[in-house]
């Protein structure tokens, strides 16, 4: 009997409000900002971007169209951008765009949350035609 007793789950409501009073509450996904991903000069990734490489963040920012119009590439920045019209490349552009793809971009010109996976290896935005830029892989839009 006493064996039988000792298998048995125990429930004790007020252990249970107890515990669940004392859950932290669950924050909704923080965004990081775009020029925060940069060190001061804006060449290289910050000590930020290093510490959340490889991990899944959330960017917001106005989205334009990439240098190599690759299909499934964005960039996301915190002003409007447009490749030069001379020649087509990002020279121009402010610190902290992201060159990101994601398999459904949202429409250019358009204000856009994405959460994808920061990533730090070189060339990661070549395909963009941004291989100076930081890239976010596999994106999708989680907030208009
Ligand atoms: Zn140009």
């Amino acid at each position: 009997m006493g064996a039988q007793l000792a298998g048995r789950h125990v429930a004790c409501p007020a252990a249970g409000v107890v515990l669940a009073f004392r859950r932290p509450v669950r924050a909704p996904a923080s965004v990081t900002p775009l020029r925060a991903l940069y060190d001061a000069a804006g060449r290289g990734p910050s000590w930020l971007a290093r510490s959340l490489a490889g991990r899944r963040i959330t960017c917001s920012g106005l989205v334009g169209s990439v240098p190599s119009g690759a299909a499934g590439w964005l960039a996301l920045g915190e002003d409007v951008i447009a490749p030069c019209p001379a020649c087509g490349g990002d020279h121009d552009w402010p610190v902290g765009v992201l060159a990101v793809q994601a398999p459904c971009p949202p429409g250019t010109f358009a204000v856009a949350t994405l959460r994808g996976v920061l990533d730090l290896c070189p060339g990661a935005g070549d395909a963009a035609g941004m291989g100076g830029r930081l890239a976010l892989r596999d994106a999708a839009v989680v907030a208009p």
